[in-house]
């Protein structure tokens, strides 16, 4: 087997097939079933693209993003943390995840993964409302999006304004049927994108397909 460093904290292993792996910063178990790899004494988890829109960008031929060991990370529409967890690998014991969850159902296990990854800071809410946490969330270095809402552009500038320090990444896991079906995804990605241009220069704009259908990922440079 062999091991090659993508971005801090994620690797292909190469095998007998190539598999994206974080190395865990945390246990060596599992967070959510996910298979656990050792090499050379270091623990991996297994980070599958079908599982997480992150995960699928480097399936799909993201090669490096600004994130990275000590990062402030906001993430918005965090689930139960199965992407969050391994942000959390990412950003290391000295990163921070502000992970914001509407559903409280979801986000159960996501307080329950914070008790053991103490870098995530669980955060019950609605992302429409960025002022009710804003006296928690400092300037972040990451903003990341996955939330699948019709309005998902505007819930995206509005914490951008509030929390984005200027010059760093935000990651807009866009999900086009959420905002008009009867429209091709390209032309809602050209449109959204548009919304977008006077406040973000658009690094890349990859299409999930076939590990997350109707869902592109953007990488935006905040001006
Ligand atoms: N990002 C997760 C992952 O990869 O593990 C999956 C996210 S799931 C597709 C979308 C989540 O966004 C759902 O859990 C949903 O409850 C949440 N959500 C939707 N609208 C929201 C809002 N206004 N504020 C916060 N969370 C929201």
């Amino acid at each position: 087997m062999e091991i090659k460093r993508v971005i801090d904290g994620v690797y292909w292993l190469n095998g007998k097939r190539r598999t994206l792996v974080t190395k865990s910063a945390y246990s060596d178990k599992p967070v959510y079933g996910e298979k656990i790899f050792k090499y050379e004494g270091k623990i991996y988890r297994e980070w599958v693209p079908y599982r997480s829109k992150f995960a699928a960008a480097f399936y799909r031929g993201l090669n490096g993003v600004d994130i990275r060991d000590s990062y402030k990370v906001l993430y918005l529409g965090a689930s139960s943390g199965t992407t969050v967890s391994h942000v959390s690998d990412i950003v290391g014991v000295n990163g921070q995840i502000y992970a914001v969850e509407i559903a409280e159902e979801m986000a159960v296990s996501l307080v329950l993964l914070s008790e053991e990854r103490k870098n995530i800071f669980p955060i019950v809410d609605d992302a429409r409302k960025p002022e009710n946490y804003s006296s928690i969330v400092p300037k972040c270095d990451i903003l990341y999006q996955d939330v699948a809402q019709r309005d998902q552009t505007g819930i995206f500038i509005k914490n951008s304004d509030i929390f984005l320090k200027s010059g760093k990444i935000g990651m807009f896991a866009i999900k086009t049927r959420s905002i008009d079906v009867s429209l091709e995804p390209r032309e809602v990605i050209r449109n959204e994108t548009q919304k977008l241009k006077s406040k973000f220069d658009v690094i890349k704009s990859i299409d999930l397909y076939p590990y997350q259908k109707d869902h592109s990922l953007l990488i935006l440079r905040k001006k």
